[in-house]
């Protein structure tokens, strides 16, 4: 069985992509989700371990030292991070390693892993990112208009990325994500391996005939 891919998933907060990650984790077997770190306070219904590994920052900042982190960036405030022996665990096992990471940890596994296959998720409209965060509940307006304009900030980063994908309804959303991983498998970059291994075996056939 070869290496699991991994895929970065970005999106605006409150593109939808947490719901997004956890369909493909329940329809297709081959697809499991990173949970993150983070010095953030929880969301209610937010159980440790599950969401997030919620950490003080002085955890969170041993654990870079001790490069335990595949990549982590500042978020509002807060820190959050990619740890890396799960990831690396699943990969062998051939698992696709689901990480649900903002554009700045994007940017710095596009750097590190030029192979990895980067979607950016979207509302259909801005207007509906206002309206799914107000419909949230869980964030003041303060907070509210503070992500509005992260999610500004980082459109800029959007072409960046391999794929746009547009979320407007959920089991569309989730079916088209998979196409896109199952089509971007098959990129020459993706099968060095298997196209070193059949350019040298021509070689061989052609020298012995
Ligand atoms: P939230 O606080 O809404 O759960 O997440 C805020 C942002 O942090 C989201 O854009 C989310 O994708 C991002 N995020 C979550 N985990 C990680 C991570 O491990 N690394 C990075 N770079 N961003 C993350």
């Amino acid at each position: 069985m070869g290496k699991g891919s991994l895929i970065v998933v970005s999106g605006f907060s409150g593109a939808g992509k947490g719901t997004v990650m956890k369909k493909l984790v329940s329809s297709y077997e081959n697809y499991v989700l990173s949970v993150s770190m983070t010095t953030r306070t929880p969301r209610e219904g937010e159980i440790d371990g599950r969401e997030y590994f919620f950490v003080t920052r002085d955890v969170f900042e041993k654990t870079i030292r001790e490069n335990g982190l595949l990549e982590h960036a500042e978020y509002v405030g807060n820190y959050y991070g990619t740890p890396r022996a799960y990831v690396e665990k699943m990969q062998e096992e051939g698992k696709d390693v689901l990480l649900e990471i903002d554009v700045q940890g994007g940017m710095q596994i596009r750097g590190k892993f030029p192979e990895a296959i980067l979607l950016f998720l979207v509302t259909p409209s801005a207007a509906e990112l206002e309206k799914r965060l107000s419909m949230r509940h869980t964030e003041t307006p303060e907070q509210i208009r503070r992500r509005l304009l992260r999610a500004r900030e980082e459109a800029v980063f959007i072409p960046s990325y391999d794929y746009v994908v547009i979320n407007d309804d959920l089991e569309a959303c989730a079916q088209e994500v998979d196409r896109i991983v199952r089509s971007a498998k098959c990129a020459p970059n993706r099968k060095r391996a298997f196209v070193e291994q059949m350019t040298k075996d021509l070689s061989l056939l052609v020298e012995e005939s």
